[in-house]
């Protein structure tokens, strides 16, 4: 049991950026308006995710560390209509599964609980004094899995990796104050005011968030809008693109694509924008069930969307110019 959970988790949990994407993602789900992650070591050492969401009740935290124990999905119809950001109940048993963890969580009005999980089964738990809301702490991620510690990289590296996933999160949830910080020095801090324009600035610089301007367009099945470098910003990777799917960070090189063919010949080889492209659809046209970290997507009318991003982004730097 505990070695299906260990090989299971590695494909959620491929380093602490997995880690930090997962707990995010849960304290979105659960509502908070305010998410603290603070890691030490880039990760390496230790996670802490701090929200003032939901919280978990007592008699339910041993389920919420189940593997495929999930309280998003009530039947298989809800499958095909995922409204929030997981929904596999895969990864708070993925992650106790290779490292240590403890929570400390309360539901409004009760006395909170704290748990603690390690190599994939409970070391305790007991009542203990809590604000609202959720705090998980993640210590020696992958303590008892070294062929997968040694394949992480540099500190440096892992640190990037963080920082950028938790970016496009803030990005898409600019109505959610987020606050990155690495062994004490903040990194991010967005202020949650629901201003895409103040979290790009935050995210990319103030100087960068000059020189974009923001768009929108729909049609019957989808709503596209969001932030967009001014073709004389450009980057020389693609890195730059986020595109949020009802508030999902994906990869998509259709969609990219789409994105860049709106600025046309505006765009010289090589050079990408900058944009944030959030795409409002109905869950139904989406199938999230492809793959585990649910980064990739199945769309329905997806040459739709396309045609509508592609349009959106041209009208956009044309009233520009004008
Ligand atoms: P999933 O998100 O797919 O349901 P997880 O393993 O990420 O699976 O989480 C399991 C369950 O634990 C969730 O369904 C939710 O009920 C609960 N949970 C996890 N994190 C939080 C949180 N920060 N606040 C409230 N509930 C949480
Ligand atoms: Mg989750």
């Amino acid at each position: 049991e505990n070695l299906t959970n260990q090989i299971a988790a590695g494909e959620v949990i491929e380093r602490p950026a997995s880690v930090v994407k997962e707990l995010v993602e849960n304290s979105i789900d659960a509502g908070a308006t305010r998410i603290r992650i603070d890691v030490v070591d880039a990760g390496l050492k230790q996670i802490v995710v701090q929200d003032n969401g939901s919280g978990i009740e007592r008699d339910q935290v041993d389920l919420a560390f189940t593997r495929h124990a999930t309280s998003k999905i009530n039947n298989e119809r809800d499958l095909f209509n995922v409204s929030t950001l997981g929904f596999r109940g895969e990864a708070l048993a993925s992650i106790s599964a290779v490292a240590h963890v403890e929570i400390l969580t309360s539901v409004e009005g009760k006395i909170g609980t704290r748990a603690d999980f390690s190599g994939g089964s409970k070391k305790g738990q007991e009542d203990a004094a809590a604000r609202k809301g959720t705090q998980i702490t993640v210590k020696d991620l992958f303590f008892n899995t070294p062929a997968r510690l040694k394949y992480l990289r540099s500190p440096r590296t892992e640190m990037m990796k963080i920082v950028d996933i938790v970016n496009r999160i803030a990005l898409g949830y600019p109505q959610i104050a987020i606050t990155l910080s690495n062994t004490g020095k903040v990194l991010l801090r967005t202020p949650g005011n629901g201003k895409l324009q103040q979290t790009v600035a935050n995210v990319y610089g103030r100087h960068i968030a000059e020189k974009m301007m923001s768009f929108e367009k729909e049609d019957s099945d989808f709503k596209v809008s969001g932030f967009l470098s001014k073709p004389e910003l450009t980057r020389s990777t693609r890195n730059y693109i986020s595109i949020l799917l009802n508030g999902r960070y994906i990869r998509n090189f259709k969609l990219a694509t789409a994105i860049m063919d709106g600025y046309g010949s505006k765009l010289t080889a090589r050079h990408y924008p900058i944009a944030i492209v959030a795409i409002h659809v109905d869950p139904l046209l989406v199938d999230v069930n492809v793959h585990p970290t649910k980064q990739e997507v199945r769309l329905s009318k997806e040459k739709e969307l396309s045609r509508l991003i592609t349009s959106a982004i041209s009208d956009a730097l044309l009233d520009n110019v004008e």
